[in-house]
């Protein structure tokens, strides 16, 4: 079976700084906010209402980033063949609030503590994912 959703790379600015938004997911690992393809809906669609739905933050898309393929096992339906469509997504407004049904926890943290938290807590595939995001935003964090 396959399975399609879509996420991104959300920022924004405040007082000068650039904030990067990390998740906590309902397995306990740091990702960016992402969630499936409904019917009807282009990828981008997808991909900024999921991060609405998750974190309640509303944006705009400035540039696809990576498609990342992975596997996993559900129950009752055999492996998944799943592909996540990441966007570089610019908040433009919203109260960052996690819907706890979806996932655990949500933050604003600054660049260097997102990679951090990435390294640490985080998908192997997405390193990728936030490297190359940071790097569209002129930062460099290794
Ligand atoms: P969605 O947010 O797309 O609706 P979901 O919660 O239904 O997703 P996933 O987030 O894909 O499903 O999680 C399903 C399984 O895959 C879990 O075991 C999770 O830990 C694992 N998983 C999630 N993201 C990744 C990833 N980037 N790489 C590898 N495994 C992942």
């Amino acid at each position: 079976m396959k399975e399609i959703s879509a996420g991104g790379v959300v920022y924004c600015k405040k007082d000068n700084q650039l904030l990067i938004q990390m998740i906590q997911d309902r397995y306990g690992k740091m990702t960016l906010a992402k969630g499936k393809m409904e019917p009807g809906e282009t990828i981008e669609q997808t991909a900024l209402r999921e991060v609405w739905e998750e974190t309640g933050i509303t944006g705009t898309i400035k540039e696809p980033i990576e498609i990342i393929k992975y596997q996993y096992s559900k129950l009752n339906s055999g492996v998944i063949d799943k592909e996540v469509h990441y966007y570089l997504i610019e908040a433009a407004s919203g109260e960052l609030q996690a819907q706890i049904e979806e996932i655990r926890g949500v933050e604003w943290l600054n660049p260097i503590d997102a990679w951090k938290q990435q390294k640490l807590g985080g998908y192997h595939n997405n390193h990728s994912v936030l490297l190359k995001a940071l790097d569209k935003l002129g930062i460099k964090v290794e």
